[in-house]
C-alpha cells in the first residue's frame, strides 16, 4: 500500500491507449502521468511496466461459487474462486444468492453474504436469483434491493427448480421496471428441453453428447425472443446471460435497433469450445454446461465474435461453476441428466480475451477491455469505481506482458477442480502483476492476496439505460 507508481507501461482502457504512469495512493488511482516519472514525487514502490500493457482489473459479472447443482456442490468456494480469479487478472466478481423453490429470497441473500464475508481476495457484488415467485418473494425483493442488489435473475429453464412462468417473470419485471433494476435471464425453453431429455433417456441415449442434442439452439432463441417481448411489455431492462446461439444474437440486435434496453452476455466456453467435445464417450461430461457448447459449422461462434466486435453483444463473463470430473461429473455416468452442469472458467476468461486481441485480432485491445471490464461495470452500477483506469477509480490493475506465453492446464491452474476444459491451449500474453484496491495480489509468480481483503460492493442502477 502507500504510494505506488506503475511506471513505463502502455495503459489500455475501453476508450484509449496511451503511454502513461499510473500513480496510486492507498486504494485509489490518483494520477495518470507522463511516462518519464518526473511528476510522481515520492513513492514507496515502483512497479516496472516497461514493455507491458496496463489494463483495468477485469470484472466477471457471472460466477457461481459453492452452489448446489443436483447432488453436487460447485468446487470453488469464495476463497478459492476469488484467488483463482485474481491470478487471471479479474479483480471483481458478481456472484449469485440462489433462491430455489420453497426458499426465502432474503434468507438466500443473507446466506450468501455470510459465505462471502471474510472469504474473498477481491471485491464482489451479488445478483439475486429469483427461483420462486410468490407474495412473500415479492415483498422480500424490496429488502434485497435495499442491500445494493440492482439485478435479478430469472429462468425459463429448469422446471421445478428455478423455472418461472411467463406471468411470474412478468410480475418481477414490473417490479424491476418501477425501481430501475435489471432482469437477468437464463433463456432456454425448459419444458420442451425436459421432454426431449426424458425421450432421450427412454431411448437409451445416455451419453453426454445427448445433453447438447436435447438443448437445441432454436429453443434458446425462442426463449430469448419471448423474454425480450415480456421485457418490452413491462419496461424492464433485460440482460440475457451466457448466450451460446446465433439466434439470440439476432434477437438482441433487432431489439436494440428498436431502442429497447436489452443486453447480451457470452462466455469463453461458447467462443472457444465446441459441441464435438461432448462426443467422446463419458469424458464429454467435462464439457457439460447449459446452454450447451454449439457446433461451429452452424455459425454460432462466428456470430458471437461478430456480436462482440459490433456491439450487438456487450459482455464476456464466465458462468464459472466448476465440478470435479472424478466424483462429481461422474454422477452422470449412464444418465447424462445427472451430470452437474457447469465449467471452470473464472481464471482464464481475461487471458483468453487478451489472447483473442493480441494473437487472433478478433477484438481490438480497447474493445476487449470494454467487454471484459468497462461495460459490465457500467451495466451493474459500479463504474467508474471499477472497470477503468481513471483518477478516483479503485486501483485495480492487471499488468500484462504481451510477449509472454502461457499454457492452460489443470496441472498449473488455481481453480479448485481436477481438470481444465482448455487443457493445453497456448495463449499470447502473461498476467504478471495484479492489484486490487492498491494491494498487490499477484506478482513474481506468487499470490500475495488475503481472503479478508475483498469487500462487498453495494451497486447502483444500470448506467447504460436509454
Ligand atoms: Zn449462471
Amino acid at each position: 500500500m502507500g504510494r505506488i507508481l506503475v511506471a513505463g507501461g502502455t495503459v489500455v482502457t475501453a476508450a484509449e491507449t496511451m503511454q502513461a504512469d499510473v500513480l496510486i495512493d492507498g486504494e485509489k488511482i490518483v494520477a495518470l502521468l507522463a511516462s518519464d516519472g518526473s511528476a510522481a514525487g515520492d513513492v514507496d514502490t515502483v512497479i516496472d511496466a516497461n514493455g507491458k500493457l496496463v489494463f483495468p482489473g477485469s470484472v466477471d459479472a457471472h460466477t457461481h461459487m459453492e452452489i448446489p447443482f443436483g447432488a453436487a456442490t460447485s468446487k470453488d468456494t469464495f476463497e478459492t474462486g476469488t484467488r483463482a480469479a485474481a491470478w487471471g487478472g479479474t479483480t471483481t466478481i458478481i456472484d449469485f444468492p440462489i433462491q430455489m423453490k420453497g426458499d426465502s429470497l432474503l434468507g438466500s441473500f443473507e446466506e450468501t453474504m455470510a459465505k462471502a464475508d471474510g472469504n474473498a481476495a477481491i471485491d464482489y457484488g451479488l445478483h439475486q436469483i429469483v427461483g420462486d415467485v410468490n407474495p412473500q418473494t415479492m415483498a422480500e425483493l424490496d429488502l434485497v434491493f435495499k442491500e445494493g442488489v440492482s439485478s435479478y435473475k430469472l429462468f425459463t429453464a429448469y422446471p421445478g427448480v428455478y423455472y418461472s412462468t411467463d406471468g411470474e417473470i412478468s410480475s418481477v419485471m414490473q417490479w424491476a421496471a418501477d425501481n430501475g433494476s435489471t432482469i437477468l435471464m437464463h433463456a432456454e425453453n425448459g419444458s420442451v428441453i425436459d421432454l426431449l431429455r426424458e425421450q432421450a433417456i427412454a431411448a437409451g441415449n445416455t451419453d453426454p453428447i445427448f445433453h447438447a442434442l436435447t438443448r437445441p439452439a432454436a429453443l434458446e432463441g425462442e426463449a430469448a425472443h419471448r423474454t425480450i417481448i415480456l421485457a418490452e411489455q413491462t419496461g424492464a431492462p433485460l440482460y440475457i446471460v451466457h448466450i451460446s446461439a446465433k439466434e439470440v444474437v439476432a434477437e438482441i440486435s433487432v431489439a436494440r435497433s428498436m431502442g429497447q434496453n436489452v443486453f447480451g452476455e457470452t462466455c469463453p466456453q461458447y467462443l472457444y469450445l465446441e459441441q464435438a467435445l461432448l462426443d467422446q464417450g463419458f469424458e464429454g461430461a467435462k464439457f457439460v454446461c447449459s446452454p450447451p457448447l454449439r457446433d461451429p459449422a452452424e455459425g454460432h461462434q462466428a456470430a458471437l465474435w461478430t456480436g462482440l466486435a459490433t456491439g450487438d453483444l456487450q459482455v464476456v463473463a464466465t458462468d464459472h461453476c466448476p465440478f470435479d470430473y472424478e466424483g462429481q461429473k461422474t454422477l452422470g455416468r449412464g444418465d447424462f441428466t445427472r451430470i452437474p452442469n457447469g465449467l471452470p472458467v473464472v481464471e482464464h476468461r481475461f487471458p483468453l480475451l487478451i489472447h483473442a486481441a493480441l494473437a487472433d485480432g478478433l477484438l481490438t485491445l480497447n474493445r476487449m477491455v470494454d467487454v471484459a471490464a468497462t461495460t459490465p461495470a457500467k451495466l451493474f452500477g459500479i463504474y467508474p469505481k471499477k472497470g477503468t483506469i481513471a483518477v478516483g477509480s479503485d486501483a485495480d490493475l492487471a499488468v500484462v506482458d504481451p510477449a509472454g506465453r502461457s499454457v492452460l492446464s489443470a496441472a498449473t491452474h488455481h481453480m479448485n477442480v481436477d481438470y481444465s476444459c482448455f487443457e493445453g491451449m497456448e495463449l499470447h500474453g502473461t498476467i504478471d502483476v495484479v492489484l486490487s484496491r492498491g494491494s498487490v495480489v499477484v506478482a513474481d509468480g506468487k499470490f500475495h492476496g488475503d481472503r479478508r481483503h475483498g469487500r462487498y460492493l453495494r451497486r447502483g442502477l444500470n448506467q447504460l439505460l436509454r
